[in-house]
């Protein structure tokens, strides 16, 4: 590590580095080694525990965001595909995984967890190269809670009975999964560990931008000799997706995505029988009183919405401050921000990689557009972007109000709006004045007032003092259009369950 300009000193006090405001920190480059990543040039669909080749023979080329490189390519799953996927569910479910002794799923789901932990480097790897997040978020948050969620759940599987005591539960049968861009391996961690344990089968369709690590994962399964058809994976576009929802005999369908098409996906089932849970967007909120330890804050800001590119539904994208704290807090977060190292995503150093895909890196900017043309303050950090790749610089809007688009709509990009309130009950309600309700954050020194916010948001987790942590044993879920259903804890098991008695069980 070095610092720049270089400071000549003699003593040991003088040598180490200073930080001052408006300097800035170079790191010497960490690439993380590619070496034995074993990425292959071309993927086909992965069923009934076979490697097998879309019947239209179309692939399309998954890209690395940070460079625009092709990085392989996948294959793109029709309706014929999506049909031969869940025929192989179906089969596995009433012949095999249904009937299966729970401790022996028990065995196969930690099994899973054992390899994702041996194989956790691989999976870091192409979760950053394939999604442009930071080797240090994949290799710190993505693979271990995915390993902890196949943990978890192979916990639950011969002890059902005593999750729900009194009531007899069993399988729903076959689940379609359909997951987003932007935790691609731990979206499919959580919807696949709690359907095994529970004795479902899958068919489980990555998003477009992201398949390689459900593609390994697949490898994984096989490595663990999974029986054929329990797990099944189909990459494509939305049109796989679509096949999914639409085919006749799934049992639940599990999505995690947009509002949007959340809402057409409830419209097309609705009627049909089939269960369905769904995780939408959000627009959380950050709620800084002035008693809050205000460094701690700006870490646990900085956190929650620049970090991982604003690519996280939980993101907390609105920051509410309290009116006496709002310049001092926004110098030190625009001070915070100008130290943000945005770039090479395989780079151990790197605290912000790339935007997703070209089509989010739009999104973002047309919503940032919108920002300044409704009159907003758009400050920005002043760092060097790679020339190649998509890339956003982590922004701060000031000057926001609840009307306002950046306000109510879900950016999904590391941009940030801040608004002031006076009260703890202003507070409340703005922070619940949105559609969604997935997550919010209170800081403040005092603990009845954290307990006082916290049953006055309208929202599935509320964090204390701290952002964006989770824990296979906790559930997690929304409020109004951020959907419905919980993943994790006791509560996620009940998604994949049918009860057969007249226990009215509570989440
Ligand atoms: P998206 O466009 O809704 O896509 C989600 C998944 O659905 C992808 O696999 C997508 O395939 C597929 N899909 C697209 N159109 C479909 C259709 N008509 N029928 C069936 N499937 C279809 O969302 P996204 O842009 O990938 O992800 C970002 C969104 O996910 C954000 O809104 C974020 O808040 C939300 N999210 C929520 C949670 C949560 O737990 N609540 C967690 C993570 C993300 P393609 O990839 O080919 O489009
Ligand atoms: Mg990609």
């Amino acid at each position: 590590m070095t610092q720049l300009p270089e400071k000549q000193s003699s003593t040991r006090e003088e040598s180490r580095p200073q930080l001052v405001f408006g300097e800035r920190w170079v790191y010497e480059p960490a690439p993380q080694s590619l070496a034995d990543v074993p990425a292959r040039e071309k993927y086909d669909l992965f069923i009934n525990g076979k490697w097998a080749a879309p019947k239209g023979r179309k692939h399309f080329d998954s890209v690395n965001p940070a460079t625009e490189q092709v990085i392989a390519r996948v294959a793109q799953a029709g309706k014929a595909d999506v049909d031969a996927a869940v025929k192989a569910a179906r089969v596995a479910q009433t012949k095999v995984w249904g009937p299966m002794a729970p401790r022996d799923r028990a065995r196969y789901v930690f099994r899973i967890a054992r390899l994702i932990q041996e194989r956790s480097r691989e999976l870091a790897c192409l979760e950053s190269l394939d999604g442009g997040k930071p080797i240090r978020e994949s290799r710190d948050v993505d693979v271990p809670l995915a390993a902890g969620h196949f943990f978890y759940h192979a916990g639950w599987a011969d002890k059902l009975h005593l999750a729900f005591p009194g009531s007899k539960p069993s399988p729903v049968g076959v689940v379609g999964q359909i997951i987003p861009w932007n935790f691609p391996l731990l979206m499919a961690a959580w919807k696949l560990a709690p359907a095994l344990a529970c004795g479902n089968t899958v068919v489980l369709k990555p998003a477009e931008t992201t398949s390689l690590t459900a593609l390994h994962l697949a490898q994984i399964l096989e490595q663990a000799e999974l029986p054929p058809g329990v797990v099944n994976i189909v990459t494509g576009d939305g049109r796989t997706g679509g096949a999914l929802v639409e085919h006749p005999d799934l049992d639940k369908l599990a999505f995690t995505g947009s509002t949007a098409v959340g809402q057409s996906i409830q419209r097309s089932l609705a009627g049909s029988g089939k269960d369905l849970t769904l995780e939408l967007g959000g627009k959380a909120a950050h709620i800084v009183f002035d008693d809050a330890a205000l460094d701690q804050a700006v870490e646990g800001i900085v956190k929650g919405i620049f970090f991982n590119q604003g690519h996280v539904c939980c993101a907390g994208s609105r920051l509410l401050v309290q009116e006496s704290i709002h310049d001092a807090l926004l110098d030190k977060l625009l001070a915070r921000i100008e130290r943000i190292r945005v770039g090479d995503p395989l780079d151990k150093n790197t605290d912000m990689g790339a935007i997703n895909s070209s089509e989010q890196l739009q999104r973002i900017e047309a919503l940032v557009e919108a920002g300044v043309a409704e009159g907003c303050t758009l400050h920005q950090s002043t760092c060097t972007l790679p020339n190649k790749g998509y890339w956003f610089r982590p922004s701060v809007f000031s000057g926001v109000s609840l009307s306002h688009r950046i306000a109510r709509e879900e950016i999904f990009g590391p941009v940030l709006s801040v608004m002031t309130f006076r009260t703890p009950a202003e507070a409340v309600e703005k922070a619940n004045n949105t559609a969604y309700g997935l997550s919010a954050g209170i800081w403040t020194d005092k603990g009845s007032r954290i307990l006082w916010m916290a049953e006055r948001m309208r929202a599935g987790v509320v964090w204390n003092n701290t952002f964006n942590q989770f824990d296979p044993a906790s559930p997690f879920g929304g409020f109004k259009e951020s959907g419905f259903g919980r993943e994790g804890g006791r509560q996620g098991l009940e998604a994949y369950l049918r009860f057969h008695d007249d226990t009215l069980v509570q989440g």
